[in-house]
């Protein structure tokens, strides 16, 4: 019987907190952050009590996305309240350190900041918190896979080859970690022209559909590489709130009712 790699540390759940589902990809910019809040977004536009924590402790974007900063108040205890943006309340280790500052941490600080926002925060009762994982496979999101009680994850990636190969690993990571991959997103899956009204494959499409198959899970939606959704994330305005009954946030509402 050959010993376990790596035993599985006690990931006890955070009272108030039904589920807990991270938002992942394996390379940066594909989008993760962007799709995390309009999902949180349109969870919360079905009906759902919904928090964001921003784990990205390297480059948060989640304040940015929800249009919030300051910082979070502590109560009573020493608990942090958390800041709320569009009805959801966000932590995010942005909150705590200047814009232009450089996080240098290293892997154990990481995962106590972490713990600290997951677990120190009056997230209140919610029915989902939504985490926005940091970018790739290494070490410091493998542990924290392992130490965040995950319901699940949703990994997002682009149509290319490459983004795919690293969607794979980030599966792959869950996968070690014993966390269920709920399924993929299709970022950036097509380019509606805003011009000439039409769609344009600029980085091939369905990718990620059939990678999905192929692994034999969920292929959750797709989403396509819009100005608005640029323009809108960028300004604080991500388009589920800022266009609430267009079709972008019935992509993303649709996506929502899967995980
Ligand atoms: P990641 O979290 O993967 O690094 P971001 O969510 O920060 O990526 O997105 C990177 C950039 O791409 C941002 O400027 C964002 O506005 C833009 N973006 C993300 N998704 C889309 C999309 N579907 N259409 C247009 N722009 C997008």
């Amino acid at each position: 019987q050959p010993a376990r790699e790596e035993q599985a540390p006690a990931k006890p759940g955070v009272p108030g907190i039904r589920h807990i589902v991270a938002v992942a990809s394996g390379k940066g910019g594909v989008g993760k952050s962007t799709t995390t809040a309009n999902l949180a977004l349109a969870m919360a536009a079905n009906g759902l009590r919904v928090g964001v924590l921003d784990a990205d402790i390297y480059g948060p974007s989640v304040p940015r996305l929800f249009n919030v900063s300051g910082r979070p108040e502590a109560d009573s205890g020493r608990v942090l309240k958390p800041l709320v943006g569009y009805g959801i309340k966000v932590m995010s280790m942005g909150f705590m350190v200047e814009e232009e500052t450089p996080m240098i941490w290293r892997g154990p600080m990481v995962i106590s900041a972490l713990t600290q926002m997951l677990r120190e925060v009056a997230w209140g009762d919610l029915d989902v918190l939504v985490v926005d994982m940091p970018p790739g496979t290494g070490d410091a999101q493998l542990t924290m896979a392992q130490q965040v009680p995950l319901a699940g994850a949703v990994i997002v990636s682009t149509p290319q080859d490459l983004a795919l190969i690293d969607a794979r690993k980030g599966l792959n990571m869950f996968k070690r970690v014993d966390v269920p991959v709920l399924g993929i997103v299709e970022n950036m899956s097509y380019f509606l022209c805003p011009d000439c009204g039409g769609r344009h494959d600029i980085f091939g499409h369905g990718g990620a559909r059939a990678e999905a198959e192929r692994l034999s899970v969920p292929f959750l939606g797709e989403i396509p590489l819009t100005m608005k959704i640029r323009e809108t994330s960028d300004a604080g305005t991500p388009i589920v709130v800022s266009d609430p009954e267009g079709a972008m946030a019935e992509i993303y509402k649709d996506i929502a009712t899967k995980v």
